[in-house]
């Protein structure tokens, strides 16, 4: 097969006019399954046309819907890196209508060094949409997921767990939006996707990220966190593999009925994180002691641990207290914090108002 560039056009000089220097050999619109990579130029030390390879999964059975499921955005989040690439190995095409692309390891080289900033130009991915064609390494993948591949999906799973720094609840997560139409959509979605709660958030910085490159594309869309702590929880690859099927159930890419069953009984539990209100910031440097764990109740004004300055042994730890009722969303998974780290994040019951 001859390599293509991403869409039909010519590269020129500037890096103001072309599409993009990444390049493949896969055709979206061909029925089957293709596995492959999308080759992102990397020009190095001993490498002068090196790429690197990031895998890609094309499953098409022919008409119908198409979606979209990416892990490995974050390289310290392993639950959907595990899920995707199973379950894109594990795909029949005959038994597919419409159109999976999944990429299991979205930065390779952060999934491979098991850290959340990608090793080769330092950047988040999730802050890098919609990215750019002449930029670095992470910016030039994600205007190519931008461009040339959320155009051609009507549903999108960014599987995420919470990584090194933070454990969070099994959740699914989607932003608050303008639309309350799409609001109902999206929660349907989660509800089929089936983790144990699914949270409507504001967050601290979402403009960039893959959800925000869905919402604009109007693409249907859901992230997860599910676990974290920089290990890979049983639970949590479960979720994702049953999750995943329930949307292709549910978009009726492939057959079946979602199993959208809860341990606890019941469905899916909609939770929101309304607003800067709902998050515990350090308010100085130091050593967190938290006294919770996710999903746990908890009350405003209750203490939430102490701030430990070991460096100041005969200094009293200073205790910080939940600004909120609600439950654990978000719990602190790095001992050290910063001031103005996030230390918890509270959910509550989601109420539209
Ligand atoms: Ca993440």
């Amino acid at each position: 097969m001859l390599l293509v560039l991403a869409g039909e056009q010519s590269v020129a000089q500037s890096t103001n006019t072309f599409k993009s220097r990444i390049f493949h050999e896969l055709d979206f619109d061909k029925p089957g399954k293709q596995l492959g990579y999308l080759r992102v130029p990397q020009s190095r030390d001993g490498g002068a046309w090196s790429t690197i390879e990031i895998p890609i999964a094309v499953v098409n059975g022919g008409k119908g819907p198409a979606a979209l499921f990416t892990g490995g955005v974050h390289g310290d989040e392993y639950e959907g890196q595990i899920a995707i690439s199973r379950l894109a190995r594990r795909l029949d095409p005959a038994s597919v209508k419409g159109k999976i692309v999944m990429l299991p390891a979205v930065d390779l080289p952060a999934a491979l060094a098991g850290r959340r900033m990608c090793p080769i130009d330092g950047r988040d991915f999730n802050r890098c949409m919609p990215g750019d064609a002449g930029g670095s390494f992470c910016q030039m993948l994600a205007h190519f997921i931008e461009t040339a591949i959320m155009p051609q999906v009507d549903v999108s799973i960014d599987v995420h767990s919470a990584g090194n720094s933070m454990e969070a609840a099994l959740c699914s997560i989607m932003h608050w939006v303008d639309d309350a139409k799409v609001i109902e959509r999206t929660k349907a979605l989660a509800e089929n996707f089936a983790a144990p709660f699914n949270v409507v958030f504001w967050g601290v910085d979402e403009t960039a990220t893959v959800a925000a490159s869905a919402e604009r594309h109007g693409t249907l869309s859901i992230s997860t966190e599910i676990g974290g702590y920089g290990r890979v929880r049983p639970d949590a690859v479960r979720i994702a593999e049953r999750g995943l099927e329930n949307v292709l159930k549910w978009m009726g890419i492939i057959d079946g009925k979602p199993d959208i069953t809860q341990p606890a009984g019941g469905r899916t539990r909609q939770m929101m994180v309304r607003d800067q209100g709902s998050y515990l910031f350090a308010p100085s440097n130091g050593l967190f002691e938290p006294l919770f764990v996710p999903e746990q109740k908890i009350r405003a004004g209750e203490l939430a641990g102490y701030l430990h300055f070991v460096e100041e042994w005969a200094r009293e730890p200073q205790p910080v207290e939940f600004p909120i009722d609600g439950y654990i969303w978000m719990a602190p998974g790095s001992g050290r914090v910063k001031q103005g780290d996030v230390m918890a994040v509270i959910m509550q019951d989601y109420s539209p108002a």
